[in-house]
């Protein structure tokens, strides 16, 4: 029996194969929210609820590159609407890649 759950273990291992790797270490890493403060000349812009993944090895932290995308078009937001500080919540529908500015 415990041979047949390693092998089923082994499967949905390789299925996960596709889980995100570290871009450091290529260890696996885990889904979680961070929220990142920007420097900008209109002033500081502080993102929150980025999603992003950690490294479960050297807790290196990276995003996808959609999500990069999606920040580019806040900071372009804050540009236009110079505060000293503005804060913006990543989950956010007005800045999703599929509108037009
Ligand atoms: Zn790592």
């Amino acid at each position: 029996m415990s041979s047949v759950l390693q092998a089923l273990e082994h499967i949905l291992f390789k299925e996960r194969g596709t889980a995100m790797r570290c871009t450091m270490c290529r260890s696996e890493a885990y889904d979680t929210f961070t929220s990142e403060a920007i420097e900008m000349d209109t002033g500081l812009l502080v993102i929150r609820n980025i999603p992003c993944y950690r490294c479960k090895k050297c807790h290196n932290l990276f995003c996808a590159g959609n999500v990069l995308q999606k920040m580019e078009r806040m900071m372009r937001f804050a540009e236009k609407y110079p505060r000293q500080v503005t804060i913006l919540d990543y989950s956010e529908k007005t800045f999703d890649l599929n509108r037009d500015d």
